[in-house]
């Protein structure tokens, strides 16, 4: 399959050639042509698996060939949960339009109203919003959304979990009845089964779960420690190679600031992104990790959601994740676009429960290897009853429904004295992609 038989433009096409992109990926393969045809979708897709030309292309193609462009009224809304994910939505959509005349804009919070106001006067096509910003300009009405033709919800299992329902609720009901509406979710809980219901027509369900072009070819790795002797090895890890690029994730804020602070000491160049950094702080860590300009990332889920990190061969979960799903989230930054990636978990013994579920939820067992120095005082407990850590202070939210799994191949890490005191190293290898069905 060709791009040249999904029907898009030869503008497209030519953007499409300068990335160097020769093949659809199968979300591409399914969403594009139905897109194009313009019907509703509801399509499973997790980050990673090229979802966003998925949607950005068909939309660009839309807009260049039909209807007046770059009025006061924009034509398309991208609703997504977070701004670091509409800033990379937004780039995409350069990237892709760049030899079309179709301009998009983005409107998140953290950042002053303003220059946002200015963009929308000055006239703009597509706007890439997150609920809570967007819904400061409906309420200033410094926004007009009646010209809507196409609403796009990005990852909209993320933007229920962060609590949004209620404002895109609000939102989609101030907008035109008849539009195109395009959904991508990772996992079809019920309450996104109901929105679709209510807000989409005759919507044509994709799911892919085929093995890709964009596949994810990640290890596990645990290697249980002592929660008082975590950060040293850390450390200790990512000091075996300190130009590599690592991301880290943190359970709270708190604890991202604190590693921080503890790495940049040791002499590593680190900097953390979370929800309670400014804007420009967030962007500035991004395009610094993505520069090569600070080695290390520290981040929590949310912040981190859907970053797309070119070819990162390593994930450090500093702590487990209190959901098991934000753990395949998390290695989703790792082992993308076909490259192999490994996930590293540091695990103290009251995290051995979240273990248990992450394996649960993995269908597969992950190698577990203490490093040598570093070896816990109590062995992990692995059954249903082991303990986790107490609720409360880190933003931890229900589990949510829905299904995923991942896929695991060896790249040849070798962590410091892997393989003693080996728990149990009986990786399944499987080289399916998460899928999630609608
Ligand atoms: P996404 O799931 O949209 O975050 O995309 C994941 C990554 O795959 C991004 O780096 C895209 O630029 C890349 N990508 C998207 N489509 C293709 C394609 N057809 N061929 C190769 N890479 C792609």
């Amino acid at each position: 399959m060709s791009f040249d038989s999904l029907g898009l433009a030869p503008a497209l096409l030519r953007a499409l050639a300068d990335y160097g992109y020769t093949q659809p990926t199968p979300i591409q393969s399914a969403a594009i042509p139905s897109a194009l045809a313009g019907h509703d979708l509801l399509a499973a897709a997790q980050t990673g698996t090229g979802k966003t030309a998925a949607f950005a292309l068909p939309l660009l193609q839309k807009l260049s060939t039909s209807g007046q462009t770059m009025t006061r009224r924009p034509r398309a809304l991208i609703l997504t949960p977070t701004r670091e994910l509409a800033a990379q939505i937004h780039d995409n959509f350069r990237s892709y339009g760049k030899h079309m005349q179709v301009s998009s804009t983005t409107i998140f919070g953290g950042v002053s109203m303003g220059p946002q106001i200015n963009a929308m006067r000055r006239g703009v096509d597509i706007v890439i919003a997150t609920p809570g910003r967007l819904m400061d300009h409906m309420q200033q009405r410094t926004l007009d959304l009646s010209g809507v033709e196409t609403l796009i919800l990005d990852e909209a299992d993320r933007m229920l979990d962060m609590g949004f329902l209620p404002a895109l609720k609000r939102i989609l009901a101030s907008l035109p009845k008849k539009r195109q509406t395009l959904l991508f979710s990772a996992t079809f809980p019920p309450a996104i089964k109901t929105l679709a219901l209510e807000f989409m027509h005759n919507a044509r369900e994709i799911s892919v779960d085929t093995p890709n072009a964009v596949a994810t070819l990640v290890s596990h790795q645990v290697h249980p420690v002592d929660a008082a002797r975590k950060r040293d090895l850390l450390l200790h890890l990512l000091s075996v190679d300190s130009r590599r690029q690592s991301l880290v994730f943190s359970r709270t804020k708190h604890g991202a600031d604190k590693l921080v602070t503890f790495l940049n000491a040791s002499g590593l160049r680190t900097a953390a992104i979370h929800g309670n950094k400014s804007q420009n702080a967030r962007t500035r860590a991004l395009s610094d990790f993505k520069t090569g300009r600070v080695t290390v990332l520290v981040a929590t889920d949310i912040a981190a959601r859907g970053i797309d990190i070119e070819q990162l061969p390593i994930v450090v979960n500093f702590d487990l994740p209190s959901v098991a799903e934000d753990y395949v989230h998390r290695i989703g930054r790792t082992g993308r676009a076909g490259m192999e990636g490994l996930a590293v978990s540091l695990v103290s013994h009251d995290e051995s429960g979240l273990l248990h579920d992450i394996r649960k939820l993995l269908k597969q067992d992950i190698a577990i290897n203490a490093v040598t120095g570093y070896e816990p005082s109590a062995p992990l407990r692995l059954d249903a009853g082991a303990p986790r850590p107490k609720q409360g202070g880190g933003g931890q939210r229900q589990p949510r429904q829905g299904k995923a799994s991942t896929s695991a191949r060896p790249n040849g890490y070798a962590a410091p004295g892997r393989g003693e005191h080996a728990a149990g190293n009986h990786k399944r290898r499987n080289n399916s992609r998460p899928a999630a069905k609608a």
